[in-house]
């Protein structure tokens, strides 16, 4: 993964291991595992509140909470198991399988805000229609708990990385600001979607696309992005701008599989006005390219898509498809970076979206009949 010297800057890929490198992190698995364990299991002790986050009653235990609802998930799980992502990038610590219990979980809710705040779109009736206010407004209000939830536990991680194994400290305050950053921003955007829940407000949220497919996709995915770019290259966000003054714009993505069909919803905040070139670009482009730049989207700028056990090794094994799968935002760079955004756009452009497998048409559709 280091080996490009020549290359003095590259984004950093998480499938870009070489065979030694795997055997040696292999070889420390064990140990390694360990130790992280043990700082992992010390650093939710620590994240952890006694008080649900949305009512702020106190609680003894919390609730297993699903970013992805755990009534999609089992359409397309087998014997209750999903593949995460690591089944394309082939990290060797890692597992690259997830129960349905243990998919996209967060735990700082109570049992009764779990079971109350998304009931409407958590409800599979409403899934005949266009989403209502209320369903967008749950569906943020969750990305962004699971996100205060990540970023909580990330913060008491990097705390207890720097002081028991030693971090150097300008990356560690970097990673820390942004970190605090980042659940800041998750902490307003809970906020605002919270209170357009409770009042019913319409108009909030801007639904760029909402779309109902006749069969089942083999994956399922709900989170918010941080688009860098529009579809003509273009910057959306500048991920690289760390300031307390700069607010980066997400969109809320959900890609559903039902019992015999799907639902994709995708959608931002209204005040977010910088994603207005993208999604008129979005709108202009056939139904297959809609969905190849969602499945693009997908698959190179989050971790989060669990995967049916069905699809074909080869096409998971696909070079391309574990090179997209493995993209990062990172830059690894050994001279100061004059252009970042530059270089994120090698990388990132949409212009890639058709090299990988588009699992959202329909030629990869779950195939019921066989269970
Ligand atoms: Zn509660």
């Amino acid at each position: 993964m280091f080996e490009d010297f020549d290359d003095i800057t590259k984004m950093m890929n998480l499938s870009d291991f070489d065979d030694e490198e795997t055997s040696i992190m292999e070889a420390n698995n064990i140990e390694f595992k360990k130790t992280l364990g043990k700082l992992m299991g010390l650093s939710r002790k620590e994240a952890k509140s006694d008080s649900c986050f949305y009512c702020g009653k106190k609680v003894n235990s919390f609730c297993n909470s699903h970013s992805i609802p755990a009534m999609f998930l089992r359409n397309i799980a087998i014997n209750g198991d999903l593949y995460n992502n690591n089944i394309m990038i082939k990290l060797p610590l890692i597992d690259d399988e997830t129960g349905v219990n243990k998919t996209g979980t967060f735990h700082i809710l109570c049992r009764e805000c779990d079971s109350i705040i998304f009931r409407d779109y958590e409800n599979p009736k409403n899934y005949n229609s266009t989403p209502t206010s209320k369903m967008l407004a749950q569906i943020a209000m969750k990305n962004f708990l699971r996100g205060i939830s990540k970023r909580k536990l990330e913060i008491a991680l990097y705390n207890n990385m720097a002081s028991e194994l030693g971090l150097p400290k300008e990356f560690y305050e970097q990673q820390q600001m942004v970190n605090e950053l980042d659940l800041k921003e998750n902490i307003e955007g809970f906020k605002r979607a919270k209170k357009i829940n409770e009042k019913g407000w319409d108009n909030e949220y801007y639904l760029i696309y909402h779309k109902k497919l006749s069969y089942v996709v083999p994956l399922a995915f709900q989170s918010q992005l941080a688009l860098q770019f529009d579809l003509e290259g273009n910057l959306i966000n500048d991920i690289y701008y760390d300031s307390s003054k700069y607010k980066i714009q997400s969109m809320h993505l959900c890609v559903f599989p039902e019992e015999n069909s799907s639902t994709i919803i995708m959608f931002i905040d209204s005040k977010d006005r910088r994603y207005r070139s993208f999604y008129k670009q979005f709108n202009k482009l056939s139904e297959d390219d809609k969905l190849s730049v969602i499945n693009y989207m997908i698959f190179s700028l989050s971790e989060d898509v669990y995967l049916n056990k069905e699809i074909n090794d080869i096409i998971l094994n696909d070079n391309n498809l574990r090179e997209v799968a493995g993209k990062t935002q990172h830059i690894f760079s050994i001279s100061p970076i004059k252009d970042p955004n530059a270089i994120a756009y090698d990388n990132l452009s949409f212009s890639q979206r058709h090299r990988i497998p588009n699992f959202l048409l329909e030629e990869y559709k779950v195939d019921l009949t066989s269970e």
